[in-house]
């Protein structure tokens, strides 16, 4: 229990690794710097430090212009605002008409349908009393009547004369619609920040919006419907035929920030509906209204099949200010970006811009590695290496070929070497010093008839198991045992003895074969390999094993093997 409470009562924190290096120090700072410039420059670009507010808005439209136009059968007809903005005013979007189809005089009563081409009858049995389609202009009487000289149609009840025109005339009848304009009027709003304005700004009066012109303007309120659809890439005179739809966006990107405060509209156009008129099934945009009247107590239509531009103002916008949580938010969220330097150096480290002494050092010391128990890691040194390799244990390869998982630098145990050394002139056997690494003057042993393939050194006998085929080189030379040290060092049986003894004073003095064999090996290990690492376990060349055990050879001719203490 109160162990549980004491996890409760720890803080953990990363180990960190400082790498004295120059080069490193100022990439890191160079990179932060660029950081830091890149997360200020976003922040000043993006306005990240504003809190946004979309916005409200309201918008009319006040058209004026006036037109005479030729239309056939009526003659001059003047058109002003009443008649061409059409009968219904839409929220947010006005309508013009630019085209008309007009049936004048029609009555309640009985008259010959548009003949189409399954709308043909020769005999009143072609026609069906009642019958109606999506295309009729009224209910069949069930009589076939002559519609004009050559063909005859089914007679319906309907208001006669029924529209007979289908296609718009061209060029368009009220093509002058061009030169109307229109007054927008734009109110908005942003909430959060309870803030207010038009699009006709405080300094615009009377006499300037009198005056004002979209060419010169950008500002200005008063537009030309001609210039619209200019500005919108289109055509007015073959827009004006068919109709259609054009978008007038008005975009509101406000900053509220004393000191930069702005905020003014900015106006942009494009059509809306489908271009390609020929492509389209039922292109442009026109409907039908009529004007009633009564004539001799006959109650009377014009109908008016409308073609036109309808405009639909589109408002977007928001609106930005200071505001500190935002900014706090802002630079949170950019605190990761640093870890970037840490990802790149990690990586730079890695790759082989560094020297692979440093590197190694590095990795070393960031990284623990714990081994999992059922893997078997092996520490190898080779007379020609300064080095310690940690290879992991193969059933398959000879020891002396495995791949190493890593190369560390050999770490010294100078304690217990030292006292081998202060013994040794004390056998009256002091080595001459001559030189292991390297060839030196011997010539190089040639490779005996029963010598196995793995050994480089000659010295080694062969054995069933792959993974004690280790040989005390990596390239051909002598062999360690050939060193004037060796015996001395490894074999000497007064050290050995000495050693068994210091380390427990009141044993046997003359210690087991097996005890002095296990010393020899601890005593081959200490020298050639120091301190191996914690968790991996030293192994022996072949060639040592085989000198160790012929000078300490186990009674019963059976070898364990070696276990370190
Ligand atoms: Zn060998
Ligand atoms: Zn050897």
């Amino acid at each position: 229990m109160s162990c549980r409470l004491l996890t409760l009562c720890q803080y953990e924190t990363n180990k960190l690794v400082r790498i004295n290096s120059v080069r490193l120090g100022s990439l890191k700072w160079t990179l932060n710097v660029v950081i830091l410039m890149f997360i200020c420059i976003m922040m000043l670009w993006n306005k990240q430090y504003q809190e946004l507010d979309p916005v409200v808005s309201s918008v009319t439209a006040k058209l004026k212009g006036v037109a005479l136009t030729q239309v056939p059968g009526l003659g001059d007809v003047v058109w002003d605002v009443v008649d061409y903005s059409g009968p219904a005013q839409e929220k947010n979007s006005f309508f013009v008409v630019t085209n008309v189809i007009i049936t004048k005089n029609q009555k309640q009563g009985k008259c010959a349908e548009v003949p189409r081409e399954d709308k043909v009858c020769q005999t009143d049995k072609d026609c069906s009393k009642g019958a109606w389609d999506q295309h009729s202009h009224g209910v069949q009487t069930g009589a076939c009547v002559k519609f004009d000289v050559r063909r005859k149609t089914c007679e319906v009840s309907a208001w006669c004369p029924v529209e007979t025109r289908s296609k718009p005339p061209r060029p368009a009848l009220l093509a002058a619609a061009e030169n109307f304009t229109v007054l927008i009027k734009n109110n908005i709003r942003f909430p959060a920040f309870n803030y207010v304005r038009r699009n006709i700004l405080p300094q615009m009066n009377d006499a300037y919006l009198r005056g004002c012109h979209r060419g010169d303007d950008a500002l200005c309120p008063i537009f030309r419907l001609g210039d619209i659809v200019h500005q919108a890439r289109e055509d007015f005179a073959v827009l004006a035929v068919e109709g259609g739809v054009i978008g007038i966006q008005i975009n509101w990107d406000c900053n509220l920030d004393r000191l930069m405060e702005r905020c003014l509209p900015k106006y942009s156009f494009r059509r809306l509906d489908e271009k390609e008129s020929n492509r389209t099934l039922y292109p442009g945009l026109n409907f039908r209204f009529a004007r009633y009247h009564s004539e001799n107590g006959v109650e009377m239509r014009t109908l008016y099949k409308a073609f036109g531009i309808r405009f639909d103002v589109m408002v977007f916008g928001k609106a930005g200010k200071f505001s500190f949580i935002q900014l706090v938010v802002y630079i949170g969220s950019t605190l990761s970006y640093y870890a970037l330097t840490t990802i790149f150096i990690d990586w730079l480290i890695g790759t082989s811009c560094y020297k692979m002494e440093a590197r190694q050092n590095y990795s070393e010391r960031k990284v623990e590695s714990v081994q999992d128990k059922q893997q078997c890691i092996l520490s190898v040194s080779f007379v020609d290496e300064d080095q310690l390799r940690l290879v992991r244990k193969s059933r398959k390869k000879s020891l002396q070929n495995v791949k190493p998982l890593s190369v560390l630098p050999r770490k010294e145990n100078n304690g217990s070497h030292l006292r081998a050394m202060l013994e040794l002139p004390k056998q009256g056997s002091t080595p001459k010093l001559t030189p292991i690494n390297g060839h030196g003057s011997k010539p190089l042993p040639q490779r005996g008839p029963g010598e196995p393939a793995w050994c480089l050194c000659g010295g080694c006998s062969s054995t069933p198991l792959h993974q004690e085929e280790l040989c005390c080189r990596r390239s051909r030379g002598p062999c360690i045992t050939s060193s004037p040290l060796f015996h001395p060092l490894v074999l000497s049986r007064p050290l050995l003895e000495a050693l068994l003894r210091y380390r427990d004073p009141l044993g046997d003095p003359a210690g087991s074969t097996d005890a002095l064999r296990h010393c020899a090996y601890e005593q081959y290990i200490a020298w050639r390999l120091g301190v191996p690492p914690a968790d991996s376990h030293p192994v022996v060349p072949r060639c040592c094993v085989d000198k160790i055990r012929a000078e300490f050879p186990s009674l019963d001719g059976d070898y364990q093997g070696f276990r370190p203490r």
